[in-house]
């Protein structure tokens, strides 16, 4: 699940109608899926999608993550999309379920709106008292707007704000009240005449408080589990930038659901459910499962999207055998899409798109041999194996990917079906774990 490996995709590249276009935002072929993935992002947009789950069911390479990543870029930056393999459940600092709820809480998120104080207007005189040492800078800042003054007293991170956006008189500028930003606007505010038939001494007058402030809305969106986190007594906000947030009580999470309700009511917030991306999610086992149902009937439940490529395949857990590995209760409320293999066309462009992201030139007969190899081989071995054929070319200082490069690359590095062989050969050479009841899995065939 390496982001880089999806670098080129920028969307789904569909146009207004969800028709897929052949070729369009890093996203070539799979016309079905895409159309299928767009019409569940319009439901998203229009905030219909609570307690909504699909499943992205084909072959490994198939595109079911970049179809993902596709519609994580379509819903821009504000709104949440969190991505997991569902192997990271299992780790040792926390228990599954609570992994979960925090991969579902940071799916959610919260947009809080806050009204701010602007002062916004020409700066008529600064007078700043650099001589006290340390923090304690003090000054004053004298602000006109077209027919009246204030006059603001500065603290040193006010000082420190102008010094940084290099304030001197003249300039217009705008103060957040809030957050003590400062922002220039430029030099083109008119002084009024006013302002000029006012002589040195009535230069500090100080205004009927309000009047020359202005207040804006600024909207900030968190996500729910970054208000558990902050809120959490044991943890504090500092853990985000850890990444390691440790288990979060269900009481205070209790609390922070009822404090969110009430913001809704009075109207300061409004939740913005986003997309959980749960890949191989034939991993998961059947106490994950039956959390994954419960949580989808929730109120607060994002769009959760799964992939996977496995066909017929044991439930973690128990003995049964289901398709994709997941059980029919909850097969039976996910949208099901399916993805095909590429033809050599789709591979052909893909290898394209990804050497021009890479910066990497292939001749024609190389651009051949890899649409071959991944025909043979895996889509994804074959666009591994471009990043090498380049090394190896640069070595013999040639800035063209050759077939010759690409034939090395391939005797150097094995894709899955050759390193099967090689294992089999090897057998008692190596360590091999072997297989019992539990049985083993089938991967979606390619072909
Ligand atoms: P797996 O089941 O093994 O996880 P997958 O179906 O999730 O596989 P991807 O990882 O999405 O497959 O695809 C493999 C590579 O091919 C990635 O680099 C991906 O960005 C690229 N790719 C796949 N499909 C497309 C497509 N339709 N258009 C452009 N690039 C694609």
């Amino acid at each position: 699940m390496d982001p880089g490996a999806h670098s080129h995709i920028r969307g789904l590249g569909l146009d207004d109608r969800l028709e897929p276009r052949a070729n369009s935002q890093g996203m070539v072929g799979q016309a079905k899926a895409r159309k299928a993935a767009g019409m569940i992002l319009k439901m998203v947009q229009e905030g219909r999608i609570a307690g909504r789950a699909m499943l992205f069911a084909g072959p490994p390479s198939t595109g079911k993550t970049a179809i993902a990543l596709g519609m994580a870029q379509t819903l821009g930056p504000d709104v949440p999309f969190t991505m997991i393999a569902a192997s990271e459940v299992f780790s040792l600092s926390m228990s599954k379920t609570e992994a979960l709820t925090q991969a579902f809480r940071r799916s959610i998120g919260v947009r809080i709106k806050e009204e701010t104080e602007i002062i916004e207007g020409e700066v008529v005189e600064m007078q700043i008292d650099r001589s006290l040492t340390g923090a304690t800078k003090t000054g004053k800042l004298t602000i006109k707007t077209t027919d009246m003054e204030t006059i603001y007293d500065l603290g040193t991170k006010m000082i420190d704000a102008l010094a940084k956006e290099k304030v001197t008189a003249g300039d217009v500028i705008s103060i957040d009240k809030t957050s003590g930003k400062v922002s220039k606007l430029g030099r083109s505010f008119a002084r009024s005449r006013d302002y000029d038939a006012m002589g040195a001494d009535t230069k500090f007058v100080q205004c009927p408080e309000g009047e020359i402030q202005k207040r804006r809305e600024v909207v900030h969106t968190v996500s729910l589990h970054e208000i558990d986190v902050i809120n959490s007594r044991t943890q504090g906000f500092l853990a985000l930038f850890a990444g390691d947030t440790g288990e979060i009580k269900p009481e205070l999470r209790n609390q922070i659901n009822q404090k969110v309700a009430e913001w809704r009511e009075e109207g300061k917030a409004e939740i913005i459910p986003g997309v959980l991306f749960i890949d191989e999610v034939h991993m998961l086992d059947i106490e994950c499962f039956s959390f994954l149902n419960r949580a989808l009937e929730n109120e607060l439940s994002p769009l959760v999207i799964m992939a996977s490529n496995r066909g017929m395949a044991r439930i973690r857990g128990t003995k049964v055998n289901s398709p994709h590995g997941l059980p029919v209760d909850l097969l039976d409320r996910v949208l099901i899409v399916s993805t095909r293999p590429y033809d050599s066309e789709d591979v052909q462009e893909i290898i394209k798109i990804r050497c021009e992201e890479e910066d990497v030139t292939l001749n024609e007969a190389a651009l051949q041999v890899l649409t071959q190899m991944a025909l043979e081989t895996t889509l994804r071995y074959a666009l591994n194996i471009i990043s090498t054929a380049q090394v190896l070319a640069r070595k013999r200082k040639s800035d063209k990917v050759e077939t010759d490069d690409l034939k090395r690359s391939y005797s150097y590095f094995m894709d899955e079906k050759r390193s099967v062989q090689w294992l089999k050969e090897q057998q008692g050479a190596l360590m091999f774990e072997e297989i019992g009841a539990e049985g083993d899995n089938d991967t979606m065939d390619q072909s």
